[in-house]
């Protein structure tokens, strides 16, 4: 069959006086009104409640939770684990299409029905803006679903180039012998969807543990998932201690993959264990896993100053540096940092409006939780104390909501911490390298740091261009030419990064697909 014809989602502009905005300021409003939810878990559909309670506090109102959560105990992991693997078989052998047209709705329900409370929950619960909600919960999410359905066409549609007289070759797409353990983070809603549409579009089960502080909105898209018509073991929603539920799923003998976005420090840690317990399995599960990012950002002599400057603010700042694509480090040419950039950067971050994220004049709105909001301003202190300069920013307020003002460091040192390690917030550093020495600057951004996810380079010189894109090719996944090293696009820029970033499967196009699925190779003669 053919897939419809499938564009991004478009982005609504919320413009002052627009029924959209008027919609949004609605569903806040209501969900405001009705805050603290209740979440159960969600186990064969059922609902259950287990009285230990976890809570989602707001960012942006810390002493108060947008929902409570029910966390499951080992007895409901095993029910979470027997239940999916009861409906697995029914779940792969569901013709494609009637699975496809599964994902399909939920996609119409993303975009449509469900989109001003999806948004609402993304910015009560996880700090965002209305315009970094709308990317999130409303955009990415219907694209992931919308264009995932077209990689697995094309996935399927991947057979042997030849058959000999007689005979015919094809490929049969399995899903995987088991079940998926998917494992979601706070800082994008799509991302929880998409960590289970992905193996769960290809016919696989999933046990799915959302991120504690992000539980209400996931909980809102299981609940899409259902209406959408996934059967209701095929994706179990199981929040709970990671000791708990991830732990028992890993030691199963049916554990088949994980699907893993997070830090690079629980991602090692589960690979560790996972290979503590490879004799109980009964395959070699797969490990897929998107992690941390010090993405770099390199400005050349020939940069266009202004635009490298507002797209260094976008790429460090918005959703407060909370994306492991974010902005990081800032290798600029001297005689573009004293020619302008330095002075319209510090200017601009100057302007930068920070606050609640229901007020639509703020650009930047809280940093997740307090071990955040701690973890932050240490970095910022660890910085002062190796001798960088706080240009601006530099300080925090935690009375009402965990806000981290926009942070730019100096540093004489290109190796000094705040260069090196994910800080995971609103805190860019900058060191200034001769224009003479752009070659050695090359080296030090691809030796600096472990990890490899994101980088842009700003110049209007081609040459410049190419030899930072050679010399830094094992340094990033994702590279912007004079753009930020943010926000790329289902379907046009596919994302993730290798070396300590993950595993480089990247989300968001075909090449995903691949690692959940066992292919099988039939022969007939005639
Ligand atoms: N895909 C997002 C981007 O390109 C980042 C996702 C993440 O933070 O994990 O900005």
């Amino acid at each position: 069959f053919a897939v419809p014809a499938i564009e991004n989602e478009p982005m609504r502009s919320f413009a002052p006086g627009s029924p959209e905005r008027a919609a949004l300021q609605g569903a806040i409003g209501q969900m405001t009104a009705e805050l603290p939810f209740e979440v159960p878990i969600v186990i064969n559909g059922k609902q259950i409640k287990t009285g230990k309670l976890g809570s989602q506090p707001m960012p942006h109102d810390h002493a108060n939770n947008l929902c409570t959560y029910h966390e499951a105990d080992s007895s409901l992991v095993a029910q979470a684990i027997d239940g999916a693997l009861a409906a697995k078989s029914e779940w792969e052998s569901m013709p494609w299409p009637d699975r496809a047209a599964i994902f399909l709705k939920a996609a119409d329900l993303v975009s449509g029905k469900y989109r001003y409370k999806l948004l609402a929950a993304t910015m009560l619960g996880q700090g965002k803006n209305a315009w970094q909600a709308e990317i999130d919960a409303a955009a990415e999410l219907t694209d992931f679903l919308r264009f995932g359905v077209k990689f697995v066409q094309d996935l399927y549609a991947q057979q042997p180039a030849k058959n000999s007289a007689g005979a015919w070759n094809r490929v049969e797409y399995r899903a995987l012998e088991g079940f998926v353990l998917a494992i979601s983070p706070f800082n994008f809603t799509a991302i929880g969807g998409n960590l289970n549409a992905v193996p769960a579009m290809v016919g696989n089960v999933v046990v799915w543990k959302p991120s504690p502080m992000a539980t209400y909105a996931s909980y809102i898209v299981h609940q899409i998932f259902l209406e959408a018509g996934v059967p209701p073991s095929v994706i179990q929603f199981v929040p709970g201690a990671p000791e708990i539920v991830a732990q028992q799923c890993i030691k199963h003998s049916s554990f088949a993959a994980l699907h893993f976005t997070g830090s690079t420090f629980v991602f090692k840690q589960l690979w560790k264990d996972i290979v503590a317990n490879i004799d109980v399995y009964k395959g070699y599960p797969k490990i897929v896993g998107e992690t941390g990012g010090k993405n770099f950002h390199l400005v050349h002599e020939s940069a266009e100053i202004r635009n490298a400057v507002i797209q260094t603010i976008r790429g460090g700042f918005e959703y407060q540096g909370q994306k492991c694509s974010a902005l990081s480090r800032v290798y600029v040419s001297s005689s573009v940092w004293s020619g302008g950039f330095k002075d319209m950067l510090l200017a601009e971050t100057e302007k930068i409006k920070i606050g609640s994220p229901e007020e639509w004049s703020n650009y930047m709105g809280p940093v997740i939780n307090r071990p955040a909001y701690e973890k932050i301003l240490g970095y910022i202190e660890k910085a002062k104390q190796a001798g960088g300069e706080v240009l601006i920013g530099g300080t925090g307020d935690d009375s009402k909501g965990y806000y981290i003002k926009p942070t730019v460091i100096l540093t004489k040192d290109p190796k000094s911490v705040t260069m090196v390690e994910e800080i995971f917030g609103p805190v860019i550093t900058v060191y200034v390298y001769e224009d003479s020495e752009y070659e050695q600057t090359l080296k030090l951004i691809d030796t600096t740091s472990q990890y490899a996810l994101t980088g842009a380079i700003f110049a209007s010189s081609r040459a410049a261009l190419i030899q930072a894109t050679n010399a830094l090719r094992n340094t990033a996944g994702n590279v912007y030419y004079n753009e930020k090293c943010t926000g790329a696009v289902v379907g046009q820029q596919p994302f993730g990064g290798a070396r300590a970033s993950g595993t480089n499967d990247k989300a968001g196009s075909i090449s995903i697909f691949y690692r959940f699925v066992s292919p099988r190779s039939i022969k007939e003669n005639f």
